[in-house]
């Protein structure tokens, strides 16, 4: 097993900001845990590895990314969320859902999402959490992030996505790149990136050439002088827990608990994001309805 990574960088006199991952054991995690198909893998799989670059680029430790799809497509709303210690978690409306291949016979993510709007949610513990909304343009995520980042963060970027499959459904390959251009970037500078850009083959074939996020952002970032910032791990992991629950539990109100307290059954909270099942037996939800008078 291999550990996924996120190189970042810059390059060009940092003109260019550039980060590349590796997530094949993350989204092969999100697939055991949700037993997902194949094309709802590759769309969760795609979000994940953005995300967790994204989540990379924050700096608070309590800061928290959130992306969310929401199509009219069969797979409806998927969420992935990420920390800046580069650690995600997604769900999703729909697990099961299969569509037909592309006639190049790739996995017809968009067709699964349908028309609808990204949504980046980025809660750096102010007041209000910071939200941006746009218009889905392919519904291949990659694109829709590329056009999120002009529209609504007013930074021209680059955003490359893959997963591969195995042919018995596991994740053979998943990773991606994020380049960003800094507002002094000169013309010859973009006219270069372009240029790579049309040329580099997709995201899957260079990880199947070589898993080496490294060795994809020297392709991106060919004929520039290209500086490595940082290495890190990044991984698929929840944070949710009994304590956490019980919070969300106390948080119903009085009302609330007594009405599930009357029901005389326990409560079974199951985790969106990780399956975890957490049982509260009626003395402990008693126990929570006092707290809840405090
Ligand atoms: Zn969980």
């Amino acid at each position: 097993m291999t550990q996924d990574k996120i190189i970042s960088a810059v390059a060009a006199g940092a003109q260019v900001r550039a980060f590349a991952c590796t997530t094949r054991e993350m989204v092969e995690r999100c697939r055991q845990i949700h037993n997902s198909s194949p094309v709802i893998t590759a769309a969760m799989g795609r979000m994940l590895s953005a995300a967790c670059m994204m989540g990379s680029m924050m700096k608070g430790e309590r800061d928290r990314l959130t992306l969310q799809i929401a199509g009219d497509g069969p797979a409806g709303t998927l969420t992935v969320t990420a920390d800046s210690a580069a650690r995600v978690k997604a769900c999703a409306d729909q697990y099961q859902v299969i569509v037909p291949a592309k006639p190049n016979g790739k996995l017809d993510v968009s067709g699964a999402i349908g028309a609808g709007s990204l949504t980046v949610i980025r809660d750096l513990g102010l007041k209000e959490p910071y939200s941006g909304s746009v218009p889905l343009q392919t519904g291949e995520i990659a694109e829709d992030l590329t056009y999120y980042f002009a529209a609504s963060e007013q930074t021209p970027s680059s955003v490359g996505l893959g997963v591969l499959m195995n042919k018995d459904n596991t994740v053979r390959r998943a990773g991606g790149f994020i380049l960003q251009l800094m507002p002094f970037a000169s013309d010859e500078t973009i006219e270069l990136l372009e240029q790579n850009l049309q040329k580099i083959p997709s995201v899957t074939e260079m990880l199947e050439e070589q898993e080496d996020p490294e060795a994809m952002l020297r392709r991106v970032l060919e004929g520039m002088e290209m500086e490595i910032t940082g290495s890190r791990e990044t991984v698929y992991h929840c944070d949710c827990s009994r304590p956490r629950l019980e919070r969300v539990l106390v948080s119903l109100g009085e009302k609330e608990l007594g009405g599930l307290i009357a029901e005389g059954r326990e409560v079974e909270i199951g985790c969106q994001f990780c399956g975890s099942q957490y049982i509260f037996t009626i003395p402990q939800l008693q126990h929570l309805l006092k707290e809840s008078r405090h």
